[in-house]
Parts: C-alpha cells; sequence; structure tokens
C-alpha cells in the first residue's frame, strides 16, 4: 500500500477521552473511530490488524478440529426462556421488539441458539464429538464502558461450544481448547496466563479465563511467579490425544494463578515469598465446562448406542477478539507508539522515502515494494511529499516492526536503512539484503 493513496487518518493531537495507552495510540494512530459510548467503526488500519487476529484465531480452531458457523445477531426471546436465562441476563441483554411486537435480543454470548442448532439436526451419539464455532459481533450493554475496545459495548468474539457423549469427554474438549488458546495467544506474540476462574452468570463447573499482565488491567491476579516461564513454543500436539492434551493442562495449570474471585490466601502462602505475585492482568480469553446444564434445559439428547437417551455435555469458550488488540498494544508499546508483533502486524514493513521526488530514491523505493510484495509481504510505503520528521513520527507511532529508510545518501553507496521499531537497531545493507532479511524474519508467520 502507498501511504498517499491510503485511508490513515493519524491525529495530531494527543486524544483526551483516552485513560490508558492503548486507547490513545488507537485514536491517534487512526485504527478506530468511536460511533457511540463503547461502540466504534474500524478504519483501514484497526480492521486490518482486526482480520490478521481473526484470522489466527480461525487457523488455531480448526487445527483443534473445531468446526466454524455463523450465527445471527439478533435473536429470538423466546430461546432464552427455554434456558431460563432471558430474565437472569439482567440489565446488560439489549432487548428489543419487532415490528410485530416479538421480543428480540442482541447476542451477548449464543449458548442457547447453538443448542438449538444440535438438538435439531444432531440425535445420535456417533455424531460426536462435536465443536462449533464462531466469530461475531455481541453486545453487552456495560454499565461503564471504558478503555476503547477494552470493554466495549459492541465488540468481536470468538465464542465455541463442544458437544460431547461423557463428561470425560467434554474433559478433553476443555483441554483441548486451552492447549489450542496457548498456541493462538503466543501467535499473537502474547503471554496469556491460564488462571482458575469463578464462572459467573453462564453458569459452570470448572473455568479457567486467560490474562495478558498489564498494569491497566481491570482484574486483579496472584501467581506463581514459576508460571511466566513456561512456553507453549512449537510443540505438536495431537489433539485427539486426550493424555497429551491432559498433560498440557497440567502443566499450566498446576502452579498458583487465580483472578481476585477465586483467590486463596492460605493456598497462596504456600508458595515461597520471592516467588508470589500480585498483579494486574486483562481476560483475553476463557474456558468453561457446565455440564447438561444447557442440554437438559432445552432437551438435546442423543442415543448412547445402549437403548437410551442422554443429555450431552457441553462447554463454552470464548476469545475476545476485538480486547486482543488493546491487550497487545498494552503488552507492546513505547513512548513513541505501538510495537506490532510480527505475527499481527497490519504490514510487513513500512519503506520511507527520505526524497520524494528524487529520481532515484523513488525508484529505489518502488523495487523494494515490489521485491516484498513478489514474495507475499505487504509493505506500506510512505510516499507523502512530508519531512522526514514527520514520516518517521508516523512510522513509529502505526508500529509496524521493521523499516526500510531509503535516502539518496546511502543509494550512493548502495545502501538502505533497515531498523527494527522494537530495538530501534538499524544497520545499512543493500537493497536485496534488506529484502532477504525481512522475508527471513516471515518466514512461517506471513
Ligand atoms: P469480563 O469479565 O471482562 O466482563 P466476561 O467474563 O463477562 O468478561 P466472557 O463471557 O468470558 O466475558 O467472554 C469471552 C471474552 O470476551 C472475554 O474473555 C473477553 O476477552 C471478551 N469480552 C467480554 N466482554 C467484553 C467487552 N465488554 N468488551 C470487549 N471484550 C469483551
Ligand atoms: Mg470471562
Amino acid at each position: 500500500m502507498r501511504l498517499s493513496r491510503y485511508f490513515l487518518p493519524v491525529l495530531k493531537e494527543t486524544p483526551r477521552e483516552a485513560q490508558i495507552v492503548s486507547h490513545r495510540y488507537m485514536l491517534q494512530a487512526g485504527m478506530i473511530k468511536q460511533a457511540s459510548a463503547g461502540i466504534y467503526s474500524w478504519l483501514p488500519l484497526g480492521f486490518k490488524v482486526l482480520r490478521k487476529i481473526e484470522n489466527i484465531v480461525h487457523q488455531e480452531q480448526e487445527r483443534a478440529g473445531h468446526i466454524a458457523i455463523q450465527m445471527p445477531t439478533i435473536q429470538s426471546a423466546d430461546l432464552w426462556r427455554e434456558s431460563g436465562r432471558y430474565d437472569a441476563y439482567g440489565e446488560e441483554m439489549l432487548r428489543i421488539k419487532d415490528r410485530g411486537g416479538r421480543e428480540m435480543l442482541f447476542t451477548p454470548t449464543a449458548e442457547e441458539l447453538v443448542t438449538d442448532i444440535f438438538r435439531a439436526h444432531v440425535t445420535s451419539y456417533k455424531d460426536l464429538p462435536l465443536t462449533l464455532y464462531q466469530i461475531q459481533w455481541k453486545f453487552r450493554d456495560e454499565v461503564r464502558p471504558r478503555f476503547g475496545v477494552m470493554r466495549g459495548r459492541e465488540f468481536y468474539m470468538k465464542d465455541g461450544y463442544n458437544f460431547d457423549l461423557t463428561k470425560e469427554d467434554a474433559l478433553h474438549a476443555y483441554n483441548r481448547h486451552l492447549v489450542s488458546y496457548l498456541r493462538t495467544y503466543e501467535r499473537m506474540g502474547l503471554q496469556a496466563i491460564p488462571m482458575r476462574a469463578d464462572s459467573g452468570p453462564i453458569g459452570g463447573d470448572d473455568t479457567h479465563e486467560f490474562l495478558v499482565l498489564a498494569e491497566t488491567g481491570e482484574s486483579e491476579v496472584f501467581y506463581d511467579s514459576q508460571i511466566t516461564d513456561l512456553k507453549f513454543g512449537d510443540r505438536q500436539i495431537d489433539y485427539d490425544d486426550h493424555a497429551a492434551c491432559a498433560a498440557v493442562l497440567d502443566e499450566f495449570t498446576s502452579r498458583y494463578a487465580r483472578t481476585d474471585e477465586t483467590h486463596d490466601e492460605a493456598l497462596f502462602n504456600e508458595i515461597p515469598e520471592e516467588r508470589r505475585r500480585t498483579a494486574r492482568g486483562i481476560e483475553v480469553g476463557q474456558i468453561f465446562y457446565f455440564g447438561t446444564k444447557y442440554s437438559d434445559a432445552m432437551g438435546a439428547v442423543v442415543d448412547d448406542g445402549k437403548g437410551g437417551k442422554v443429555p450431552v455435555h457441553m462447554g463454552s469458550h470464548g476469545i475476545g477478539v476485538s480486547r486482543l488488540l488493546g491487550a497487545i498494544i498494552e503488552a507492546s508499546h513505547d513512548d513513541k507508539g505501538i510495537i506490532w508483533p510480527e505475527g499481527v502486524t497490519p504490514f510487513h514493513c513500512g519503506i520511507i522515502n527520505l526524497k520524494q521526488g528524487d529520481a532515484e530514491a523513488d525508484a529505489a523505493c518502488l523495487s523494494l515494494y515490489d521485491s516484498l510484495t513478489a514474495l507475499g509481504l505487504e509493505p506500506l510505503y510512505d510516499d507523502r511529499d512530508e519531512r522526514a520528521g514527520t514520516k518517521f513520527g508516523t512510522m513509529d507511532m502505526i508500529g509496524l516492526p521493521w523499516r526500510i529508510t531509503v535516502g539518496p545518501r546511502g543509494l550512493k553507496n548502495g545502501v538502505v536503512e533497515l531498523t527494527c521499531r522494537r530495538t530501534g537497531e538499524s544497520e545499512e545493507l543493500p537493497p536485496a539484503d534488506a529484502v532477504a532479511k525481512i522475508a527471513t524474519i516471515y518466514q512461517g508467520i506471513a
């Protein structure tokens, strides 16, 4: 993309309404625009990152054997009466009437609708296990929408639902989700720690939340510092292997890590003092096993192969796709702007032309642009007729991890400058070598 043809409404002023850095940078970098309280339009740069995150989520869900569907945002109240949640959900639910006076609602989550799909089409244990998921907009009329996309009223969420014959199978689905979430967050450059949590209004037995440590996080968390040394890395786990998934769960959840809702001071104090940590965290996902709560209420039963009919065991599993943009920025920025991890960056590399209009510099930039594009990478070429300082400022704010700077002086010596956004380190090298280096960095990522 050439910046002169793009739509990147970078703000010069610091937006006053933003209380935390991710919200401020998302506004300043022209990623989002508030439409009303807790509701945002996604501008091109923000939308690009949202799609990158969404793609990673889809890929990891599919890798785990989960199947994508899409359910409507507007649902009928009747289904929610069957489960008893229409009245129980409270004021967070946006209730709507259609022209016929029928009660509808904007989905805050979708256990009822997915259970209705299941009971209409699945009748036999032979069709299990089954996990259906979607990535869809949700609405919750939060009392205090704030921090931009972190606590919106409308937000984008991956919600997945497993259907299993037995509790044991459903617990395997739970473990499988935990494994796939570890992979998902790491691909986004995040460390998200599974913590024992409280089940809240969805109701359930087993549940973990995934938290990204950040000073601005809304949850208070308590953990054993050893947990932050754990990395999932590039392990190849067979998702059908119950024992392998259970082993990962044990490894990542056996050390103390809890939110304030489940915190147990006595247990915490059993950890050696130098390893005890109290911090704040951003919840970027949650997994639940809740047994037959919805299948009992809504009659989602299957033949068990022994002549009987049994309610299926279920769980639901969410990832805060839009919140993740905020969480990633909170975890990865400096005082000049955002620093995108390579896995989610909106463009792979920036190109800055120090002397727009100089025939040689223009040609070198276009040639770099073409070479990167030919390799399947997406560069953002700042070809505006602006001062170098302005171009650097924009590039730093929008946070592309790599930047190539091209100017007449370097070109005389046959070199351009390659700069790493995170470390600020630069090196001079021939254009072809800069391209090769960027290609290597993105191998297996882009
Ligand atoms: P919270 O405790 O933060 O209100 P929750 O536990 O009610 O969230 P879940 O039902 O577990 O949320 O939803 C799954 C994921 O969706 C959460 O882990 C979070 O990342 C994200 N999410 C929930 N509410 C919001 C919101 N208002 N704005 C943005 N993302 C949200
Ligand atoms: Mg939650």
